[in-house]
């Protein structure tokens, strides 16, 4: 049971006591009446607490109505295009203002539905702020009705319905959920009443008051739950039942859990005897069994060794182990399952042997548990799985995802508790809860989805655990088919099909599953990168729009290394051995090639990444779209010893993102790779490893801007420094100025240690039309003095060949044309080139060179930085195209 708020609830008004809450009609139906006159709600709400939120309710409804900014963003209104009065078929289109470019469910038929109409008008970012032209936040109590205008009209509550699933037809309504309630004062019951309501616009406008109820089957059409104080509480023990029986029997996608799996080469017994354990040599034999995802911490441990292991598997009483263990030993026996998998007991951990031996295994151990425990909070093995939650108030998961930060208090002061008898069935009870949360408006002919991210950003509510923090934990989740999350505010259950918070929500992205990972490594080379009506994401560091659904990018690899790459390691050469479990069972499955982090089927796509130590948001808010630095997302370093070739991302610490590619315009070609495996696991680390690719190349010095160098003949291709008048994004400004009919371009160099000095000549080595990777030379020749002599001790790279000089060279021998010329060999990669196709006219015509910025463009309509953040895959916004010389690059 939940603790007492901080104030006793004072006891309902009558009005308030007879509405049957889950009842009340959606928002566009008919509404329900609550007290006759606005004068007499608020003469009880001096009495009721429930009137007085029910008032604040329908004065905010009524603020809204008026037109006004509120700073909030959300559904503001449905223009009712037209529809006929008392019938139920009608046209509705709605403007969303809430973030632009979020999935909404499409519509569009003659029955009603609404269609959706996505608006920008605000940015959610990454970690959750909610950025809005409008920053005023209301102020409930000063805010006042017209003193004619509403002050006899009638009080109207109306349910905020949302949708657990498509319906499965037009009469279906046993997928509507209800998540909050609203009010308004009108004239009639009809929505289109409400006070300061346009005759011709229904404001729907979301529920002001959250709804929960107790945990009772027959309040199904309600799922919000008070979530548990503590999670060791038989409630919170039915709860997981529940949902590991709801997964057994109602999700397709999971199946039901085997049986009698293979037992993993130890377990624990947690029954060995009444008050102990005993860790038991499983030889051949099956049963279901538990898993613990944890972290070690620095503290001292009790962990299995060649000397305590006889101990371990004599017994040892339960009040010996560290409290986390104790916990995932009472939840697994709570669940009447017999065994327990601990990795630092079942593994000895000073038998290098028995440690090699047992982590090649780890990931069918985490696969074929019945269930794995997350100890997600926990700094230690000694902090226990069930973190302490003695505040009652706390941001829910939704609120957070619509970038609010308000708490919501379900037991504190604006809340209201009641406790409802159940009509149908004598003397059962269930308890109500109504506090003040605001949740966007839901119609019944195009409901709100349940799903976290349909109405907000999409986010990992387990992403700041301190769990999440750990590389190794990873791939325990990914691996894991049912997973339960005890979080610091509330315990969340994730399975192949779904991820539920306590509190009543489902997450609609799957952030780790096997499934959907091997599907998304299965996909065609036509659904890589930018699909052909790529759009950029209003949400930083959200692919939305740009990418296919379903493809690589959302719960496949390369969302996963992106995550990954975030994580800390205790011992850095662990970086591919961490992750190895994952990389065997995608090979398993896929009979792809595994090089270092990368995959052989998607070699081009997985090559395109670069380092993110911080969040880089456009700041939309002003025309001039500022770049800004967002949150700190870690630090780039590269390691002491040598860990993967330069290609990979392995080979650096930091955060990663990948860059989509044009995958239908590419413009390389890989000719062959290999690494060399450091040990006996193919996927773990690695001692060398080469890459030999076919691409055009361009040179990138440090030449003067405004000095060209102009070769004998053929186009001059150099990649050349920047220094426009302003520099509207992020990375180092560069230009390609192509002296041929297809002009300027100019992009952004992002090297992957920006704070090593720059050393040019760099390379430009182009994937596709826009993108490159940026390579140096590791040979190195004597610097020469201008008049040629050498700079004594001092090095430089050696150039390596490039399209330029082939060019030059077909041009003067037309035969060698279709030769293969090779560059330099042993390349290293520094960073990653983005590059953007400008016009030759943004020259003036008196010579003067005017900056090629795309905003120049906007005014004769030609492009424009909108145009360009929406990069088409049917457009080449790069320079380079597919009949540009190329060379044959060795990167190591
Ligand atoms: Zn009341
Ligand atoms: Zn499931």
């Amino acid at each position: 049971m939940a603790t007492a708020g901080k104030e006793t609830p004072s006891r309902p008004c009558s009005v308030c006591e007879s509405v049957v809450w889950f009842e009340l009609q959606p928002e566009d139906v008919w509404g329900t009446p609550h007290h006759a006159t606005r004068r007499a709600l608020e003469a009880s709400a001096k009495s009721c607490r429930l009137c007085s939120m029910i008032l604040r309710a329908a004065i905010s409804n009524y603020r809204d109505s008026q037109g006004r900014r509120s700073g909030k963003g959300y559904w503001r209104r449905f223009n009712a295009i037209k529809y006929h009065d008392g019938s139920s078929v009608r046209d509705i289109t709605y403007v969303k203002e809430l973030g632009a470019y979020m999935p909404a469910s499409l519509r569009d038929d003659n029955k009603g539905f609404g269609r959706s109409i996505l608006a920008a008008t605000g940015i959610i970012t990454a970690d959750g702020l909610h950025v809005d032209d409008d920053r005023e936040v209301p102020n409930l109590e000063l805010l006042k009705v017209g003193e004619d205008e509403s002050a006899d009209l009638p009080v109207w509550l109306y349910g905020n319905w949302w949708s657990a699933r498509e319906p499965s037809g037009p009469e279906d309504t046993s997928h509507l959920r209800l998540m909050g309630v609203g009010a308004r004062f009108g004239k009639t019951r009809s929505h289109f009443d409400a006070v300061n309501c346009k005759p011709d616009q229904a404001h729907i406008r979301g529920g002001s008051l959250g709804i929960c109820t107790s945990d009772d089957s027959l309040f199904s059409q309600i799922p919000g739950r008070l979530r548990e104080m503590n999670s060791d509480s038989d409630i919170a023990i039915g709860r997981l039942e529940k949902w590991l029986k709801d997964c057994s029997l109602n999700h397709p996608l999971c199946g039901s859990p085997p049986l009698n799996p293979a037992l993993p080469t130890r377990v624990i017994d947690v029954f060995a005897s009444d008050r102990g354990v005993a860790v038991f040599k499983s030889i051949g034999m099956r049963g279901r069994y538990v898993t613990l995802s944890h972290c070690w911490g620095t503290s001292s441990r009790l962990m299995a060794t060649k000397e305590s292991m006889k101990d371990l598997e004599e017994g040892i009483a339960v009040s010996f182990l560290p409290k986390t263990f104790q916990d995932a030993i009472n939840i697994t026996k709570r669940l009447g399952i017999k065994y327990l998998w601990i990795d630092c007991l079942c593994i000895i951990q000073d038998d290098p042997e028995d440690w090699e031996r047992e982590a090649s295994a780890m990931s069918q151990v985490y696969r074929n548990s019945y269930l794995t425990i997350s100890a997600a909070a926990s700094q230690d093995s000694y902090s226990g799985c069930f973190p302490k939650r003695d505040n009652d108030s706390y941001i829910s998961p939704a609120t957070i995802s619509l970038g609010y930060t308000t708490p919501r208090e379900a037991t504190g002061p604006r809340s209201q508790s009641m406790v409802y008898e159940h009509t149908t069935q004598l003397g059962k009870k269930n308890t109500i809860y109504l506090f003040e949360e605001w949740l966007p408006g839901s119609s019944y002919y195009s409901p709100q989805n349940t799903e976290m991210g349909s109405f907000g950003k999409r986010f990992d509510p387990i992403a700041d655990e301190p769990l999440s923090t750990r590389a190794w934990t990873l791939q325990e989740r990914l691996l894991s088919p049912r997973i339960i999350h005890y979080a610091r505010d509330q315990m969340y259950f994730e399975c192949e099909s779904c991820m539920n918070s306590e509190d009543g929500f489902t997450f609609g992205d799957i952030f780790f599953g096997m499934k959907r990972l091997l599907q998304t490594q299965r996909i065609p080379h036509n659904l890589h990168g930018l699909s052909s009506s790529a759009g950029v994401s209003f949400i930083a560091g959200q692919d939305a729009g740009g990418m296919y659904l379903g493809a690589r990018w959302q719960g496949g690899w390369l969302s996963l290394i992106e995550n990954y790459t975030m994580r800390n390691l205790t011992v850095r050469q662990d970086k591919l051995t961490a992750l190895s479990g994952v990389a065997r069972a995608v090979a398993e499955e896929t009979k792809d090639l595994y090089f270092a982090g990368l995959w052989g089927r998607h070699f081009t796509e997985d090559l395109c990444w670069r380092m993110y130590p911080q969040e880089e948001i456009d700041d939309r808010r002003d025309a001039k779209n500022t770049p800004v630095k967002g949150k700190v997302l870690g630090t780039v370093r590269r390691p002491a010893e040598y860990r993967a070739p330069s290609w990979s991302w392995a080979s650096l610490d930091g955060p990663v993102r990948h860059i989509p590619l044009s995958y239908s315009k590419l413009v390389s070609k890989i000719i062959k790779c290999s690494t060399i495996p450091a040990g006996k696991d193919p996927y773990g680390r690695v001692s060398g490893g080469r890459l030999d690719i076919q691409v055009m190349y361009l040179q990138i010095s440090n030449g003067t801007r405004g000095v060209r160098l102009i070769p004998p003949q053929g186009p001059v291709y150099e990649v050349k420094p920047h220094d426009p008048k302003r520099w509207d994004r992020h990375g180092i400004p560069v230009e390609i100025d192509l002296e041929d009919d297809r002009g300027i371009s100019i992009g952004a160099l992002h090297l992957d240690l920006p704070s090593e000095p720059i050393s040019y000549p760099y390379y430009a080595l182009f994937l596709d039309p826009s993108k490159a990777l940026i390579l140096q030379s590791k040979e190195l020749e004597p610097k020469r003095n201008i008049d040629g002599t050498d700079v004594t001790d001092t090095l430089a790279s050696k150039p390596i060949l490039t399209t330029c000089d082939i060019n030059r060279n077909v041009a003067q021998n037309p035969q060698m044309k279709d030769y293969t010329f090779k560059a330099i060999l042993d390349a290293v990669r520094v960073g990653v080139g983005v590059f953007v196709k400008a016009d030759k006219k943004s020259l003036d015509p008196r010579g003067e060179e005017k900056e090629p910025e795309p905003w120049d463009e906007a005014k004769d309509g030609k492009l424009t930085l909108d145009k360009i953040l929406h990069v088409s895959g049917d457009e080449s916004w790069g320079p380079i195209t597919k009949e540009d010389a190329k060379v044959w690059v060795s990167i190591i």
